[in-house]
């Protein structure tokens, strides 16, 4: 029988979403609306609002009185602090429910909603992260540089309205590594979900709501990139975009910046690498690991997943065992039955993308180990791609160089240190890295070396403190940790002679 979402749907109880605009829940001005597709089924299973420009001007708007009127960027930091975790409060106590529509929005199972990325947890977490920072970043005072006596002070103050743009792949994650760190410094919000994953987003800005962020500080614009995120990006009023997603729209985000100089923080893609050395303590782990990531929960669809492995030849055999012997373990189906571990491509348009570059790599002349193919059967309706290993990859190829967002492992041979650590960085992006051995000189040595953001030594996980962000094209600033928050503030300096000498 095809699969279906429908009952699903139904118990979850989806009703049909709405702009949030100065407190007011309600639909666009022109009625226009966008039908979400279920990737595992191709189904119809909700319709949201689509911002146009004038509604976005209308959030736009409404967040600017926001931030230059309202309480929220006045308010104490005991108030900011005690807001921020009853926000993360609730994120946990609702974790059950907000799972259930991140599998009716973008497909990824419940068997992986604990993890990390996609989990709520990590979201609350980031919001009590946050919270902390409110009332211990401050500025400094400084002595006079000349003669004259007078005092030198600098404040953190909220850099304004931040407009959040996010993507489809981890909607809790994103929206707390951008919403908590702009509330927390005092900012107000316009927040434009992925068309992808929108009623996860919509049920959570409720959730922070009935928390207590005032109606002034938190706005929410839906729809795709061309009317909404366009529109959002480009509004003069608009003080910093933050952005999470494609390195195309990062680009065009940088362009849109240039007008009002906008702040902008941005978070790309990447071609990750995992460098297995032979003395890694166990290669076969090594294989699963690198395999699992690109595989298990979001089907490679992670910007951070380390998706080229270069390989020494000694160990490479072995290393392409395991990642075959994983690539068969994994699942697909309905994304609330427990026993199935991974998700379709978010689109047709990206299984296509992802079956042109599978298509490209056996042209290229990688040697294709498992996978290749589109799921049929039952599936068939589904974006479901087969996980995938090519082999004996040449680092120039575009399979080893572009970010394919699909369960597609590169294995790429190597022979010693330099040449591992030259294949690494021969990369447009820079966002993560993984290093496995057992030598921990050569873990820091290869670690310094590394031009990525992110770099795991056997073995890899995200966390909300952690700063994570991108070198290179993979990105402007970081997410996470002290550097993350004051990304949200602007520095003011404020100096006053004592004498009236200086005058
Ligand atoms: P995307 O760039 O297609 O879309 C991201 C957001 O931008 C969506 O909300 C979309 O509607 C909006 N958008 C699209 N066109 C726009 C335009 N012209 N103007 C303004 N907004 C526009 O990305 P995606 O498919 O949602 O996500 C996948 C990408 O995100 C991958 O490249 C992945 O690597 C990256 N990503 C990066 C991180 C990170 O932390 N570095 C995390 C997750 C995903």
């Amino acid at each position: 029988m095809p699969l279906t979402v429908q009952q699903r749907r139904d118990s979850v109880g989806l009703t049909d979403g709405l702009l949030l605009i100065d407190g007011d829940w309600r639909p666009g001005r022109a009625g226009a609306s966008w039908e979400h597709r279920h990737p595992a089924t191709g189904e119809v299973i909700g319709r949201f609002a689509i911002a146009d420009a004038t509604d976005v001007d209308d959030a736009v708007r409404a967040a600017r009185r926001g931030f230059d009127e309202g309480g929220w960027p006045r308010s104490r930091a005991g108030e900011r602090i005690r807001v921020l975790r009853r926000c993360a409060d609730a994120l946990r106590e609702h974790a059950d429910e907000l799972r259930a529509l991140q599998a009716l929005d973008n497909g990824v199972p419940l068997s992986f909603a604990p993890v990390y990325a996609t989990s709520v947890e990590v979201a609350a977490d980031a919001f009590d992260h946050h919270a902390g920072w409110v009332d211990k970043v401050g500025g400094q005072t400084l002595p006079p540089y000349q003669g004259g006596d007078h005092l030198a002070m600098t404040f953190r103050e909220p850099v304004g309205v931040v407009a959040a743009v996010l993507p489809w792949n981890a909607p809790f994650l994103l929206f707390a590594q951008k919403v908590a760190p702009a509330l927390a410094a005092g900012c107000t919000v316009v927040v434009k979900p992925s068309e992808h994953a929108t009623f996860t987003v919509l049920r959570i800005v409720q959730l922070l709501r009935d928390a207590g962020v005032p109606d002034g500080a938190l706005h929410v614009v839906t729809g795709p990139g061309e009317p909404t995120g366009d529109a959002l990006i480009s509004h003069p009023l608009v003080d910093k975009v933050s952005f999470t997603g494609s390195r195309a729209v990062g680009r065009r985000i940088i362009e849109a910046s240039a007008g009002t100089m906008k702040r902008v923080s941005l978070e790309l893609g990447g071609k990750s690498p995992a460098l297995v050395f032979p003395d890694a303590p166990d290669v076969g782990l090594a294989g699963m690991t690198a395999m699992g990531m690109v595989t298990l929960g979001l089907s490679g669809q992670a910007c951070v997943a380390h998706t080229r492995a270069l390989v020494h030849r000694d160990v490479y055999d072995q290393f392409l065992e395991a990642a075959k012997l994983m690539a068969g373990m994994i699942t697909y189906g309905d994304p609330f039955d427990p026993a199935v571990l991974s998700s379709p491509l978010i689109t047709e348009r990206q299984l296509d993308r992802v079956l042109g570059h599978i298509e490209g790599g056996v042209e290229a002349g990688a040697r294709l180990v498992t996978g290749g193919n589109r799921l049929d059967g039952d599936l068939g309706a589904g974006n479901f791609v087969a996980p995938t290993i090519f082999a004996d990859v040449d680092n120039t190829m575009p399979i080893a160089q572009e970010e394919i967002f699909g369960p597609v492992l590169a294995v790429v041979p190597f022979t010693d240190e330099d040449e591992a650590v030259r294949l690494a960085n021969d990369s447009d992006y820079g966002l993560g890295a993984g290093i496995y051995t057992a030598d921990a000189r050569r873990a820091f040595r290869v670690a310094q070396r590394l031009r990525a953001g992110t770099v795991g030594i056997n073995g890899f996980q995200l966390e909300p403190h952690l700063p994570f962000g991108g070198f290179k094209q993979s990105g402007l600033g970081r997410e996470g940790g002290q550097a993350a928050f004051e990304a949200y503030t602007e520095l003011k300096t404020v100096m006053m002679p004592l004498t009236e000498e200086l005058m």
